[in-house]
């Protein structure tokens, strides 16, 4: 079921981690970002864009993980974008398949269009669409060519796999030489925009407004600080149950449980 977060922006969430998928209104169709897990829960978009008289006239994907890579025949084919860099670790990691047990992925997620995106020439700032200005705002905090999207003129920041409320910082182990500053650079970028955002919504957990914005850059940059000083985290989301796709892993810097994303 579509809730509407924004004036023209929806969302649905999927049972998977709280995974949001994220609709916005164009002129001629809808940009979908993210698009969700569960092929029942990308069917029931589906009907649910279609009973609206909806089309998809463009996908976006913020990083390439494959929970956010993921598409379904009956969304249409639009072209699905994301960085430049993202298409192309996308396209790497997946060169050789990928094992879905491996990954924690659930039997209920359709691969078959899994990751079959075009990446727009680097630094673009925008999402080329006949809709309300999205800007691309690039960093290498979580994974590589992650993009968090500013659609400016109604205050929403979709933020990708950052500013969760229930997922502590997961940085990019795999991809990155500096995962630490990687992170505090982005939180710093998306702290930039914060006096632009009045909705807020992250790639799994709840969907916060412009208060939240600060309240969770302020947490998840204490949580990194943490890690990077080799104190003692005390955050609130450390501590809950594994879900599939995730491992808990111990973190070299604080001896604390680091929760980390899977390669892919
Ligand atoms: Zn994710």
């Amino acid at each position: 079921m579509l809730k509407q977060v924004a004036a023209g922006v929806l969302i649905h969430e999927s049972e998977f981690c709280q995974s949001n998928a994220v609709v916005v209104q164009g002129r001629s169709g809808v940009l979908l970002i993210d698009p969700g897990v569960h092929g029942s829960e990308m069917d029931c978009l589906a009907d649910d864009l279609s009973d609206s008289g909806s089309t998809v006239v463009a996908g976006f994907s913020t990083h390439p993980h494959w929970d956010h890579l993921l598409w379904h025949s009956r969304l249409g084919a639009p072209p699905r974008f994301a960085t430049a860099l993202c298409a192309t670790t996308a396209r790497d990691r997946l060169s050789n398949g990928i094992d879905p047990r491996r990954l924690g992925i659930p039997e209920q997620v359709p691969l078959g269009l899994l990751g079959l995106v075009t990446g727009l020439p680097a630094e673009s700032a925008r999402i080329p669409w006949d809709g309300p200005h999205v800007r691309i705002i690039e960093h290498q905090a979580h994974a590589p060519g992650h993009a968090a999207l500013l659609i400016e003129e109604l205050g929403v920041l979709v933020a990708g796999d950052m500013l969760s409320d229930v997922l502590i910082p997961m940085l990019d182990l795999f991809g990155s030489a500096e995962p630490i500053e990687d992170y505090l650079a982005a939180l710093r970028l998306l702290e930039g925009v914060a006096g632009d955002v009045d909705v807020l919504v992250p790639g799994h957990g709840s969907v916060g407004g412009a208060d939240q914005m600060h309240a969770r850059i302020d947490q998840d940059r204490a949580y990194v600080h943490a890690l990077r000083d080799a104190d003692v985290v005390k955050d609130p989301r450390v501590g809950g149950s594994a879900e599939p796709g995730w491992e808990w892993v111990s973190d070299v810097h604080a001896g604390q449980l680091l929760r980390l994303a899977h390669e892919l």
